[in-house]
Formats: C-alpha cells, sequence, structure tokens
C-alpha cells in the first residue's frame, strides 16, 4: 500500500491521546501518559486503493517542545488539535500552524482543525462559529469531535479523502 504520516498536534491535555486510541483501538483512555509518543498504523482503502496511515500521537507539553523538527518533516499532514473548553488551546493551535509553515517554508499545509470535548457544552469557550472561521481562513477541514463518546473520532482522514463514503478503514 501507499503510505501517509499525519501528526497530530495540541496544546496538552487537549486530548490527542484519547482520539488517536479511540480511532486506532477503539476504546476511551481515562488517563494516558502525558508525555509518552507513539505512532499508530491503520489500513485504509480509499478510491481503490490502499493507504497504510502513520499517525503520531505527539507529546510536547508546552510551546517550544510541541513541534520539533521530527514532527514537521516528511509529514503529508496535521491534525491540529483543540479542545472546545480551553481558549489557550485554540491559541495554541494557530500557533503550531505558523511555527510548521515557519519550519517547511510553505504558504499552506495539508491539515484538519480539530475541536475536541465537545461533550464539554457547559464549559464551552470556542463557538463552533469561531472553529468554522479559522477553517474557512486556512481552507481547510474543521471538526468538533469527542473521544470520550466517540464522536466525529474519524476526522483524521479528512486529509487525504473528499468523501467519506468512499472510504474504508480496513485494520
Ligand atoms: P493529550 O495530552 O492531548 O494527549 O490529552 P489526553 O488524551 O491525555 O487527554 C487529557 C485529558 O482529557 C484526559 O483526562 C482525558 O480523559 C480527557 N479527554 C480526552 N478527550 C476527551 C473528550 O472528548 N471529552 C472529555 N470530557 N474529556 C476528554
Ligand atoms: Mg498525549
Amino acid at each position: 500500500p501507499k503510505s501517509r504520516r499525519i501528526a497530530v498536534l495540541g496544546a496538552r491535555a487537549v486530548g490527542k491521546s484519547s482520539l488517536v486510541i479511540q480511532f486506532c483501538e477503539n476504546h476511551f483512555v481515562e488517563s494516558y501518559y502525558p508525555t509518552i509518543e507513539s505512532t499508530f498504523t491503520k489500513t485504509i482503502r480509499y478510491k481503490g486503493y490502499e493507504y497504510s496511515v502513520e499517525i503520531m500521537d505527539t507529546a510536547g507539553q508546552d510551546e517550544y517542545s510541541i513541534l520539533s523538527s521530527h514532527h514537521a518533516s516528511s509529514m503529508d499532514g496535521y491534525v491540529l488539535v483543540y479542545s472546545i473548553s480551553s481558549r489557550s488551546s485554540f491559541d495554541m493551535v494557530k500557533i503550531i500552524r505558523d511555527k510548521i509553515l515557519d519550519f517547511t517554508g510553505l504558504e499552506s499545509v495539508p491539515c484538519v482543525v480539530v475541536g475536541n470535548k465537545s461533550d464539554l457544552s457547559i464549559q464551552r469557550q470556542i463557538s463552533p462559529e469561531e472553529g468554522k472561521e479559522l477553517g474557512e481562513q486556512w481552507q481547510c477541514s474543521t471538526i468538533e469531535t469527542s473521544a470520550k463518546h466517540d464522536e466525529n473520532v474519524y476526522c483524521c482522514w479528512f486529509l487525504f479523502t473528499d468523501s467519506e463514503e468512499q472510504t474504508q478503514v480496513l485494520k
């Protein structure tokens, strides 16, 4: 199969590991060691082609360690995660994207912006509209997810597919 590498980036505790584990292993982890970085692989069939998708769950803990060179280089796309209950994590997504652009020298990169913890609606600090506006500005998909309730967790493959119906997760 063809291969694709995707990095999942965002402020600490926005739910990156929870999203990746829910997507790859179909369960929710209540607590996952925050500094472990790991890579998961999924095989996806899209428009007749099989793709082996490597998903790197990053574990940077602050603005300086969130994006290191090995996260930014040789990636086919980025899943940028914030929590809808945290304004600072939303701001961090912008900082991370700027760093990726700086690092790669590109004017835009393939990314999906994910607002996780959609189940925490009473603690909401970022409206769905604000999330969508950012996506329009960057011309990328945006989606709200709940890793906890397994809602919209298929976000990762929006990166290289334009149709969910045509996409099949094989293993
Ligand atoms: P990471 O540092 O970005 O990898 O974040 P984790 O995946 O370790 O999650 C941080 C905390 O948020 C943990 O306590 C998770 O159980 C919790 N969490 C993750 N996703 C969700 C979600 O969708 N909803 C709620 N309510 N909590 C979540
Ligand atoms: Mg983590």
